[in-house]
């Protein structure tokens, strides 16, 4: 088949990310949607109804548009090839959940290791968090996404989604693309180096953003001034001296790993700048520096992105999918002679 390939991201909506969750997740995604899309179709959904299997957060329309703001203002390139939408406005993904689930075995669910984390021990487990991994199925198998970056924790998922895919067009024939292996994936997505920023006050634990201390994390809308004195007062040794070693000097390696991605520049540059200095202070003074610039950088374009803005391009998104997925749909229904 010689058609353009589509990356699709889910979107766990997130009102509050930590500079973490920034470097980690959100940067490295942009960074991929911008080097593949003159040549690939880049899909940011908003899985909306994968979000009401735990709480209804009143907050969850304004939120998902913050979410969305975050990419642009972390500089995602918009182009034709770039579709946002939410998943509950394009219901093929509710329509195919229902037909996967006819193939899918209760056996199979069972053994997902996220739904025996979220239910062991509980007493009224909704059906929603069983059978949640076929949802993301269809969610995959409506756009013949090939690439799919997701965390270890999903991989699982994505076995089972290559698993439907492939009972399905060996009993009717070849209608679904499988997404690539997870293997493939993670070198897709370079994750190999997939990095860990520290907590500020406990690095040998990762910057977490259910960490009460907020001393411990820095938050994408903190006050950059108040970043600044977080970074002032960051964890680090008595060694007493730089260099970048994450099991005797996680503070340390910390703040060159900030340094590097906060300014785009490799590791290696900033750590040969600084292995060997005595003064600490100095590497926090201009870690601080570096932040406080992303910071009031990145707040600023946030504030300039409108809703309207995102409005548009959910219209535009939601249009793009419903015609993709609806096709994808009808070829599912007509061999099951539902059409
Ligand atoms: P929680 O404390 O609620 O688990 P979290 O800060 O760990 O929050 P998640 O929502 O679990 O954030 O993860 C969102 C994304 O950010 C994931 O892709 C995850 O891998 C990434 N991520 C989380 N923490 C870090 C970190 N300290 N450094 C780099 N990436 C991170
Ligand atoms: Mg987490």
């Amino acid at each position: 088949m010689n058609k353009t390939p589509t990356i699709l991201t889910g979107l766990r909506v997130n009102s509050e990310i930590t500079l973490g969750n920034f470097l980690g997740a959100l940067l490295p995604m942009v960074r991929l949607a911008n080097a593949h899309s003159q040549t690939s179709h880049i899909n940011i959904f908003v899985p909306d109804l994968h979000s009401i299997i735990s709480e209804i957060d009143g907050e969850l329309q304004q939120n998902l548009f913050t979410s969305l703001k975050y990419f642009l203002a972390a500089g995602l390139k918009v182009n034709n090839h770039v579709h946002f939408y939410r998943q509950s406005y394009v219901p093929a993904h509710s329509e195919l959940n229902w037909i996967l689930n006819c193939t899918a075995t209760m056996g199979e669910l069972n053994r997902m290791t996220q739904y025996k984390d979220k239910s062991e021990g509980k007493d009224g487990v909704n059906v929603g968090i069983f059978d949640y991994p076929v949802l993301m199925a269809a969610d995959i198998l409506l756009y013949d996404a090939e690439y799919i970056p997701v965390g270890e924790d999903q991989f699982q998922h994505l076995e089972l989604t290559r698993r439907l895919a492939t009972r399905f067009n060996y009993k009717y024939g070849e209608i679904f693309v499988l997404p690539k292996e997870p293997k493939d994936q993670a070198k897709f997505m370079n994750v190999e180096n997939g990095i860990r920023i520290r907590d500020l006050q406990n690095p040998e634990k990762k910057m977490s953003k259910s960490t009460h201390a907020a001393n411990s994390k820095i938050m994408i809308s903190d006050d950059p001034a108040a970043a600044r004195k977080k970074i002032m007062s960051a964890t680090t040794d008595s060694v007493g001296k730089i260099s970048f070693d994450t099991f005797n000097q996680p503070g340390i390696s910390n703040l060159l790993q900030i340094e590097s991605l906060v300014t785009d520049t490799p590791l290696q540059d900033v750590i040969s700048t600084w292995s060997g200095e005595t003064h600490y202070g100095d590497l926090k003074q201009k870690v601080g520096e570096s932040v406080a610039t992303l910071l009031t950088d990145f707040q600023r374009k946030l504030t300039a992105i409108s809703d309207q803005e995102i409005l548009d391009l959910l219209t535009e998104g939601e249009k793009y999918a419903n015609q993709v997925a609806n096709s994808k749909l009808l070829q599912v229904q007509k061999a099951l002679h539902l059409r």
